[in-house]
């Protein structure tokens, strides 16, 4: 069935009636703007949006550096006033940025680590035990 995107509004082809979204990409979007009302999240901001949710991620969308990093992916979506070297900087810029903002990332204690620890967890629980469990039957 046709459904239309409750983010971008582009029409799309749905495969279940409940879908609301066209793609993962709207739907992370849609989230991060009800999440974070005070970033305006504009449809067609692929980098801007891509980024925030890695440095999201990462716990790490409250810094100075991804705050900047997140203001060069908008400049850099945005693509208005840009000579080619030009933009090779601001995506360079960019990338230095973002990679500063990704260093303060916690290696352990972001949700998703949490998350994935939680998970190997229980699945070693689920691992069966080579050896028979001594005086349980008898
Ligand atoms: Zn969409």
């Amino acid at each position: 069935m046709t459904r239309t995107c409750n983010f971008c509004s582009t029409t799309y082809e749905a495969k279940r009636s409940s879908s609301k979204f066209c793609s993962g990409l709207c739907r992370s979007r849609a989230r991060f703007t009800e999440t974070m009302p005070n970033v305006a999240m504009q449809a067609g901001g692929a980098l801007e949006a891509t980024t925030l949710a890695e440095l999201t991620a990462a716990g790490v969308h409250e810094s100075v550096e991804a705050s900047c990093a997140l203001l060069l992916a908008r400049r850099i979506d945005a693509g208005d006033g840009f000579t080619l070297s030009g933009l090779a900087a601001t995506v360079r810029e960019f990338r230095t940025t973002y990679k500063a903002a990704m260093v303060k990332a916690p290696p352990a204690d972001t949700p998703l680590e949490v998350i994935r620890r939680r998970r190997a967890a229980r699945m070693a629980e689920f691992v069966p035990d080579s050896d028979p469990i001594v005086g349980d039957s008898e």
